[in-house]
């Protein structure tokens, strides 16, 4: 089953009189559950893909849809539901509120969502159960990303989106992080993507997608489940 589908999706920025195509007519199947990678150089168009996905942008032509929902369709109130009901977003920094505990961090979402898992059992699915009452500055870089990982799965939503989570780690913490969502992917079935330059990764991805101007340049899928018949 498909969860998100793009048809000549595009992207044009405009300064003055230059037009920059962030994204110039990507056509996208993504598979439920699936964890999909987005590679290639800095400014290939890949956060433009990633914050049309999760409607946190508007799309200049070209369609997308979540399942049967197109969201090119919506306004502004219906991507905010869209991300509301069913997306959770990751960013390079973690955007944690530093007088709250790691506990009352996932807490801003669970107190809100419909569905949510309690904030112990967030956290204990990024490994951080001995680390519920410690505040942001009591936490390494990698234990920050994980309470904000916790906090962006605990209303369990069905896509989970990735921009750079491992951009301001070292390698071997960012790998961790890279793993947890792999884990979370395997156990809760979300759908994710991610942005990220480390290339372990790609051991990890059902499916690997080169971007470059704006471009699908090339595509490697891991999984047999999603190649094409
Ligand atoms: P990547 O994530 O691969 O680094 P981006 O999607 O961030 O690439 O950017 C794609 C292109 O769109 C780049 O040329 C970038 O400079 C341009 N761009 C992105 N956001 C804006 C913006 N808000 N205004 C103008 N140009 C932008
Ligand atoms: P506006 O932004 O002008 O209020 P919307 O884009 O919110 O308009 O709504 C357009 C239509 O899409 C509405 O009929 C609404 O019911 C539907 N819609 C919006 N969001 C969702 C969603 N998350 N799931 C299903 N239908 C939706």
């Amino acid at each position: 089953e498909l969860v998100f589908r793009t048809d000549n999706l595009t992207k044009v920025y405009q300064t003055g009189e230059v037009k920059v195509f962030a994204l110039a007519g990507v056509d996208l199947e993504l598979f439920s559950g699936e964890l999909a990678v987005l590679l290639g150089p800095s400014g290939s168009g890949k956060s433009t893909l990633l914050n049309i996905l999760g409607g946190l942008d508007h799309a200049t032509d070209g369609r997308v849809w979540f399942h049967d929902l197109e969201l090119t369709d919506l306004g502004d109130r219906g991507l905010t539901r869209f991300r509301r009901d069913h997306v959770g977003f990751v960013f390079q920094f973690y955007n944690l509120v530093p007088s709250l505990t790691a506990r009352e961090n996932v807490q801003l979402v669970t107190d809100v969502a419909r569905d949510p898992m309690t904030p112990e059992e967030a956290l204990e699915r990024v490994g951080l159960s001995h680390r519920l009452d410690h505040f942001p500055a009591q936490l390494s870089g990698g234990e920050q990303q994980r309470v904000a990982i916790a906090r962006a799965v605990a209303k369990r939503p069905e896509v989970l989106l990735c921009d750079e989570p491992t951009g301001a780690l070292d390698s071997k913490t960012g790998i961790q992080v890279l793993e947890v969502l792999k884990h979370l992917n395997e156990e809760l079935g979300t759908s994710t993507v991610v942005i990220t330059h480390a290339a372990e990764i790609r051991k990890m991805a059902h499916r690997v997608i080169w971007f470059q101007d704006g471009r699908i340049a090339n595509t490697e899928i891991n999984d047999e489940r999603l190649e094409p018949a």
